[in-house]
This record gives C-alpha cells, structure tokens and sequence, in this order.
C-alpha cells in the first residue's frame, strides 16, 4: 500500500474510546485486534508514517532480525499464519514491516490506525476515571484504558557532539533511516559505535564507501548469522504444525523454538565443551546463548565460551592489533544482547575500512568537513550515529505521563521502573505497559512476548467486566514484590556485575543504573501471567 493510501485511510480523532494504544509495532498491531475482538473501541496513534514499529524505522542496510521468520511472527490468524511466504531464515526489516502491514490489511485494522500521530501527554482525570492523551498537533483524544505500546528499543538516542551542526555532509541515524535507499559510492564514511544496529550495517557499507572508519566505544560479540533462503521443506513443516510451535515458542526460556541447551558446561571436559560450542557456532546467530545451562551464571563457564569465541575474531581478523581491539573486554558472554551479523570480522580485512577506539580517548568533536578523535581530524563525508536508544523506558518517559495527585510517571519512576509484571504501575490506574521494562521482552522473542502480553489484556479487562469497572490499578504491594523478584532473579546471574550494557542503563546519561529486563525467562513469566489469572487478580485493586 502507498503512503498515499495509508494517509487516505487514517482513522479520525473522536473524545469516546474504551481504549488508546500507542504505537503500531507487534505490541500495538496485537493489543488492538485482541481488544477489537472483545467489543472494545480502540484506536493506535503511531507517530511514524506506517506500521511497523522497529522495522519500519530501523531501515538501514542490513537491519535484520535475530529470530528465525517463521518463530518472529504472530499467531493471530491461522490463514494469515499458513498463508505467508517469508524469503529467508532471517528476515530484513523490509520483509517484517511488509509481513505487518499485510497483518494490518488482511485483520481489517488499518481503519483504527492513526499515523503521523506523535503522543506528547497523557493525563488522568480522577474525576471522571478517563485518560486525556495530547498529540504532537495539540489534539486531544479521550479513553478509559490508555495501552502505551511504545517499545523498548524505539527512543533513537542521537548524541550531542560538539560541532554537530558545522558539519556539511549528511548525519544518519540507525533508527531514523531515510526512506529512500542511501548511497556511499565514493564516500568517506563513519559509523559511531559497535553495537547490533552497527555490526548489521558495516559490512554492507564497506562495501560502497572508499573509506569506512569505525568508532568503537566498546567491543560486542557478533555471531555469524548463516542467513540463507528459507528452505520449502522447513516452511511446510512448520506450517503442518504451527499451533504446537507456538505452544513451544511459550513454554521456553527464550520465546521461541531454537534448540535448548543440552545441560550445564560446569562439568563437561574441554573437548566436550568445544564440541557444543562449535556446533553452536556453526549453528549461528543466537544459538550461542544456549550452549550451556550454566552459561550466564557460572563464570568459568562463561569465560571459556568468552575465550572460544575471541579465537574466532583472531582467526579471522587478519590484523592482529584490530582483531585484540575487537575482543570484548570484561564483558562476559551474553551479558550484553549478543550480536548477529554477517561477514562482521571479516570486513576488518578490507584495505577501507579501520577501526578507532574511542574508549581511552572520546570523540571530541564534529566539525565541518569530519570529526576529531584526540589530536586526529578525520577526514568525513557521512557520519552514521549507531548510537542505540534510551532502552527499557525511553518511548514511556518520553510521553509527560500524569496519574493520580498529578504525579508524573517520570518522579514515579525516577529510581527505575516500577511495575506489576511490568503490565501496569500503582498511581496510574487504567493505564498499561505492553512488551515494557520488568517483562522478558529483550531476552526474548518479542513477537511471541508481545502476543502474550495482548491476550492478557484482553482477558484481564473481560474478566474484570468493561462495563461495570471504573478503575484498575495495580496495590503497591504487588509492584514491591515484582520489582523485587525482578532483582532477585537478576542477582543470581552474571548480569549482576555487568553493569556497563542499556540493560543497566549505562548508556543513558542521567538514567539510574537499575537492571530493566526480567531474567527469569518466557515460561516463568507466562506462568506468573495464568496465575494472575488464577488468582482473580489479587495483586490489583478495581473499583
Ligand atoms: P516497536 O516495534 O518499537 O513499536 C513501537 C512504536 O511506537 C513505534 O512505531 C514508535 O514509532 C511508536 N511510538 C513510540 N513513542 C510514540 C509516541 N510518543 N507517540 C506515537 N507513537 C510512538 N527483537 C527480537 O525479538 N529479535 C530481534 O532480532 C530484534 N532485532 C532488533 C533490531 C533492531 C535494530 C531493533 C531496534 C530492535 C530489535 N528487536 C528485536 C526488538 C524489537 O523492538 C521487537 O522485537 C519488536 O519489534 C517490538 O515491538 P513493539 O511493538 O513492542 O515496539
């Protein structure tokens, strides 16, 4: 569809929702269909120009997903499931943002979409139990339930050198890619950090510019992706059995089907251990994650999977000074989302491309023709900033957020995010998290998560009855107890000493080194999801 014809079907503004959603990624798209289907009036706003989400922002070359296509998908339609024909093993973020807009279409959403729509404030009414949500044009929009499907990794982080506007060629950003397809040919690029978004992009970059200079903070593990087309007899066998792949995709640590680990590395012998880690390695992607049981909580363990791996940058990287530059240093394997790229070690082989560390001496400044590092002015024609996002919480503290008293949720969670299985916050009643911090989101398959999160939703407003209920809100005991069982269950992983990832905060000035992410795994979390249900709710208090 064009974007003439998205703009055509925008829904229009009105005062009398059940429900508000914002953003249109997996979590928006699900939460809709799900509370459309129990006869709610809800409407996304969705600030950018399609659906999408991630993949319709992050458009820059080579921006993939790390989870096979058939498992990074949504359940909620068996025609719309068999139907589709993803073309490789691990899809772009065009194949994902075609495959949700297909989504949109096909479950007749797109008539409660609106885009361009940027939320800027959100406010409770205690007097009338609804929720006022302001638009970046001053527009007001009215509801009961406001459902912030903002994402985790959706505030673009774009960091302020000094110099940033002297400079005369053009800045990208990871996250704000422009629509129409960049070209390098005979340019002198940099690329400002090391990250996912970054190992995904170098490869292809070199392979255009003249000149390719990486800035790296910190180095990160990149596993090789071992992308390829998706082979028919995977497709179908998938197909002839989705419902019980998805079943699995839940009832697994990470939300999705990849091989779990066989037992903990702790007592296997050397060559026992290579063996797994090899076949894992050649596996690709993120099947490195499960070779052992152990491999986030026991650092012997986790520091042979660490050296394994730093053989392998060393065997590839020819220069045997980038190849020591590009070995994470204190980092434990994991402990930071691993990476998964293809030909990334390999492109520090090509004669255009080089590597800065900026860890000892930083970026000083951008000035008209390039950017100075120490006493070295290079020489630049584009500057793409691979700088990450405000993580976890960004796209939620984003939007000025104000629940009972006045209270904003930016004092509410000014020593780190507060929630009730991440689903909502005592002080702000009627107003929930989809796919947020205190969830399994970033640990986990996001599509499956996010569909989890919908349902519940859903089911939580059925069984509380719409018509009859004013407000919903978590007690404070209840978030107490999640926030802490969040901590607990990270203390007892090497996460805990690992304090310099976003999972920490620690690439975001200013924001409380508090770990975000819940580690206690897919399964875990959906159970303590049905137990709620269970419970009739008992940690919420409705009126
Ligand atoms: P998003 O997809 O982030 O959607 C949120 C939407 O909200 C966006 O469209 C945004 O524009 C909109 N929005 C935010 N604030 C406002 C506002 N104030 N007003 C209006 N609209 C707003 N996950 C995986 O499971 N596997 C992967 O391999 C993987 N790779 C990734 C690679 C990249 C480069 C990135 C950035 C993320 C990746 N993720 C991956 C995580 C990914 O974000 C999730 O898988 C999933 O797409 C999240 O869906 P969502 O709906 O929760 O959020």
């Amino acid at each position: 569809m064009s974007t003439e014809s998205i703009q055509q079907h925008d829904a229009p503004l009105d005062q009398h929702y059940d429900a508000v959603i914002v953003g249109a990624g997996f979590a928006g798209i699900s939460s809709l269909f799900h509370l459309r289907k129990i006869g709610l009036k809800a409407i996304i706003l969705e600030a950018s120009e399609g659906v999408g989400g991630t993949w319709f922002n992050n458009r820059y070359p080579g921006a993939r997903c790390d989870i096979e296509s058939l498992d990074y998908s949504l359940s909620l339609s068996e025609s719309i499931q068999q139907e589709w024909k993803w073309p490789e093993r691990y899809s772009d973020s065009r194949s994902i943002q075609n495959y949700l807009d297909y989504t949109v279409d096909e479950l007749e959403l797109r008539e409660n979409i609106r885009l361009r729509t940027t939320v800027t404030d959100a406010t409770y009414d205690e007097m009338k139990n609804r929720w006022t949500t302001t638009t970046g044009d001053g527009s007001n929009v009215g509801s009961k339930f406001l459902v912030l499907a903002t994402g985790v990794l959706s505030a673009a982080q774009m960091p302020e050198f000094p110099g940033h506007d002297l400079f005369t060629g053009r800045i990208l950003h990871t996250a704000s890619w422009p629509k129409d397809s960049v070209d390098f040919t005979n340019r002198r690029v940099a690329v400002i950090g090391t990250g996912s978004s970054a190992t995904q992009l170098i490869p292809l970059v070199a392979e255009q510019a003249s000149q390719l200079t990486v800035f790296q903070r910190t180095a990160n593990f990149v596993m090789p992706a071992r992308n390829g087309a998706l082979e028919a007899a995977t497709d179908q066998e998938w197909k002839s059995r989705y419902a019980e792949r998805r079943a699995k995709a839940r009832a697994s640590s990470n939300g999705h089907n990849q091989e779990p680990p066989h037992g903990p590395g702790k007592n296997l012998s050397s060559s026992e251990r290579d063996r797994e880690l090899e076949s894992r390695w050649e596996a690709g992607g993120l099947n490195m994650m499960r070779a052992f049981t152990d491999l986030l909580t026991d650092t012997e363990v986790n520091d042979y999977a660490s050296r394994f791996v730093a053989n392998k940058i060393r065997q590839t990287v020819q220069d045997p000074e980038t190849a020591e530059r590009l070995i994470p240093v204190d980092l434990p394997i994991g402990t930071k989302r691993l990476c998964s790229g293809t030909n990334y070690y390999e492109t520090f082989n090509r004669p255009n491309v080089s590597l800065i560390s900026v860890a000892k001496e930083p970026i000083k400044g951008i000035t008209e023709r390039g950017m100075t590092v120490g006493d070295t002015h290079y020489e630049l024609d584009d500057i793409i900033m691979a700088t990450g996002f405000d993580a976890m919480t960004g796209s939620f503290l984003r939007i000025k957020v104000v629940g009972r008293n006045g209270q904003t949720l930016q004092d509410h969670w000014e020593g780190g995010p507060r929630t009730n299985l991440g689903l909502m916050t005592d002080g702000f009643p009627n107003l929930f998290f989809l796919s947020g911090p205190q969830t399994p989101s970033v640990f986990s398959n996001m599509a499956t998560t996010s569909e989890m999160h919908a349902e519940w939703l859903a089911r939580f407003l059925k069984d509380l009855g719409i018509a009859n209920l004013s407000t919903i809100e978590p007690t404070q005991n209840s978030v107490d107890a999640w926030v802490d069982h969040v901590t607990e269950t990270a203390s007892k992983t090497l996460y805990a000493d690992s304090r310099n990832s976003w999972f920490w905060g620690a690439n975001t000035p200013g924001k409380p080194r508090v770990f975000m992410p819940y580690t206690g795994g897919v399964e875990n979390y959906n159970s303590f999801l049905s137990n709620s249900v269970n419970d009739n709710y008992s940690g919420f208090v409705r009126a």
